[in-house]
């Protein structure tokens, strides 16, 4: 394999990146002229320094067991969904292969970016993949092949060796988007990227960490791709409170407690919505969420919504016909939900 210089944009490996004032000055003491900045203290007035970004860096990165050079935090994954077409992809040139039904994301930022899409269906009922099919759309245009795992909205997770073979015989990027592995009994990709240089793992703060509010994704592989992501991204693209805030959380989140809490209700969720007249299948999960296949989707849909509870109508999405995505809450939550669904005929 001879490396991921031959995928990047000509424009962006020609880059000459911004240099921020706090790029050259790094220290905190001494008089601050250079950045004009207000000189009033509010605790927010300076601009975001590279120590706390760096030190939630290292705090993720020993959490995550990688070498903090292999971590990019953004401002979301979607930031990281972002840069990578912009980095790869030359608009109205060249493609991504995307895996279908999956998250919306990948799509949108397709289109936001002119580069054409090609989605590849996940086998029917079973959701599994179809690496061939994958290969088989890709030519040699195609830069970028998106593959969610556990996949957003089906729930279930791809085997580590068909990812491993789209690694090993893609000819571009493969970025594997883990934001539900922490509820998932299923390994990571994230050791592959040792392995494979193009291949880059997408996780978040947003789901089992509990911090969606704050925005804060991570892209983990080849130090090469996250120093080219560095360069692109806004100059300061993670706020002084958010990183203070996330640094903050994951001293005292106890998420292992939560994690354990959602898959214990989610098999109870699962167990109980089968039992119910008017639900047709529960599809097995490895995320915080269950696919439910009911015999009259809307229906149920607005009266939940009547009842208070909000779920996600996936009833119009490829190979999810009649389904609801439903998010495991709390159990009080979790009781409402069933409660509603028993007694809906
Ligand atoms: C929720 C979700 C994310 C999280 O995106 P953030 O921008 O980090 O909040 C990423 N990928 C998938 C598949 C998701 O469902």
């Amino acid at each position: 394999m001879d490396g991921i210089r031959q995928y990047i944009r000509e424009n962006i490996a020609a880059l000459d990146p911004y240099s921020t004032a706090r790029d050259e000055y790094k220290g905190e003491l001494g008089i601050l002229l250079d950045a004009n900045e207000s000189p009033y203290g509010s605790g927010v007035n300076r601009y975001p320094g590279s120590a706390l970004k760096e030190k939630l860096r290292g705090e993720v990165a020993r959490i995550r067991n990688v070498a903090p050079e292999r971590l990019f935090l953004g401002n979301g994954s979607d930031e990281a969904i972002d840069l990578l077409y912009r980095i790869f992809c030359e608009p109205h040139r060249h493609n991504a292969i995307i895996i279908a039904p999956s998250y919306g994301m990948y799509s949108v930022c397709a289109d936001i970016n002119a580069v054409e899409r090609r989605m590849v269906s996940l086998r029917a009922e079973s959701f599994a993949l179809d690496a061939d099919a994958l290969l088989a759309a890709s030519d040699g245009n195609s830069r970028l092949m998106f593959v969610c795992s556990p996949n957003n909205p089906t729930g279930n997770s791809f085997a580590l060796s068909d990812i491993e073979r789209l690694a090993r015989e893609f000819r571009g990027i493969v970025a594997v988007d883990e934001a539900y592995i922490d509820f998932s009994a299923s390994e990571s990709a994230v050791p592959l990227t040792e392995k494979y240089p193009n291949l880059i793992v997408l996780q978040t703060l947003s789901k089992a960490w509990g911090m969606a509010g704050l925005r804060i994704g991570l892209a983990i592989g080849n130090p090469e791709i996250i120093g080219v992501m560095r360069q692109v991204k806004y100059p300061y693209n993670i706020g002084t409170d958010t990183l203070s805030l996330a640094l903050e959380m994951l001293a005292h989140n106890d998420v292992a407690a939560q994690v354990a809490e959602i898959a214990s209700e989610r098999a109870r969720v699962a167990a109980a919505l089968e039992e119910a007249g008017c639900v047709q299948r529960v599809f097995p999960s490895d995320a915080n969420f269950l696919l439910v296949r009911c015999s009259d989707p809307r229906g149920l849909y607005g009266r939940l919504l009547r009842a208070g509870v909000i779920v996600r109508d996936r009833s119009g999405v490829p190979l999810c016909g009649g389904c609801l995505r439903i998010t495991i809450g709390t159990p009080a939550e979790n009781d409402k939900l069933i409660e509603t669904v028993r007694n809906y005929e």
